[in-house]
């Protein structure tokens, strides 16, 4: 290719591959392929993917994906689930977490109020891990003194990738089908806003230690009896006899089961899967129920 090639290449126009509109050298990104995809339709995908590994195809089926996920926020998030928002409100980001379908969003201040964002719902079932996290910088004043200078804070998640080895991780976890990289989760920008906003990193994590079980296998102070964890692993183990000796009756009888039994042993085998996921399989049915009533 000669120079006037190359700049052509480069600096001149090109077509977008999803809706054959015009995209100037500011607004598109290659995609897999030497395709471009234009900053429209970049806005249907999610904000937290690189486009760039992608073919079109590829993205395409991200496309149809964010739209369930948005009907997921719309139809049935809003129509009724219980959400938890760290912060309530703000102009930068936090998290909302919806427990009663097994799900979580990132809360973004710029970008919510926006129709034409789809909203992406992350499962539960597919963090593997969660942690806090603070950028400071040394700052030297005219005194020769340093002093630490906050630059940011909030919370790095990483979702389980598909080339990740889940058998090395908590069972129970799946993987995210394009998603890839750490989130970063960017609660304070500012110094002015660190007190305000860092407590409601706490509130975050600590709500994630809730949905993971961390601490179910501690006893409170001042409680007696068994804790979480403890009763959680007995109702596995009943729930597992319970099962092995409504699988014997079946073998014996060549059983007829009634419906009501049929949910015995759902419930049975749902106390069982619970105990091996320490809790994280109720998220799972809850995300499946939701994921379930979208077509
Ligand atoms: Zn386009």
């Amino acid at each position: 290719m000669g120079l006037g090639g190359f700049f052509k290449n480069t600096f001149g126009k090109k077509t977008c591959t999803f809706c054959n509109g015009e995209c100037g050298m500011l607004n598109r990104t290659k995609i897999k392929g030497d395709e471009y995809i234009c900053g429209n339709c970049d806005d249907m995908c999610s904000f937290h993917i690189q486009k760039y590994r992608f073919t079109k195809d590829e993205l395409r089926g991200h496309m149809e994906y964010m739209k369930r996920s948005d009907r997921i926020y719309k139809e049935v998030a809003l129509n009724g689930a219980r959400s938890e928002r760290y912060p309530s409100a703000t102009a930068r980001q936090g998290i909302e977490f919806f427990d009663d379908i097994g799900m979580f969003r990132i809360i973004d201040g710029s970008k919510d109020n926006n129709e034409k964002y789809p909203k992406e719902l992350f499962r539960y079932d597919q963090v593997a891990n969660y942690e806090p996290y603070m950028e400071e910088s040394e700052e030297t004043d005219s005194n020769g003194k340093t002093k630490k200078v906050f630059g940011e804070g909030g919370i790095k998640i990483t979702l389980v990738g598909g080339r990740d080895d889940t058998t090395t991780m908590r069972k129970g976890l799946r993987a995210h089908p394009y998603i890839t990289e750490e989130i970063t989760v960017c609660f304070a920008t500012n110094d002015r806003e660190k007190e305000n906003y860092l407590r409601y990193v706490d509130n975050a994590i600590h709500h994630f230690n809730y949905i993971f079980g961390v601490n179910d296998d501690t006893n409170g102070l001042f409680s007696f009896g068994m804790n979480k964890k403890e009763k959680r692993d007995l109702m596995g183990a009943i729930g597992f006899a319970k099962t092995a000796v409504d699988a014997v009756k079946v073998a014996k009888d060549g059983g007829e089961l009634t419906d009501e039994k049929k949910a015995e042993i759902q419930a049975n085998m749902n106390a069982m899967d619970d105990a091996q996921t320490g809790g994280l399989a109720e998220y799972t049915r809850r995300a499946d129920a939701a994921e379930s009533k979208i077509n």
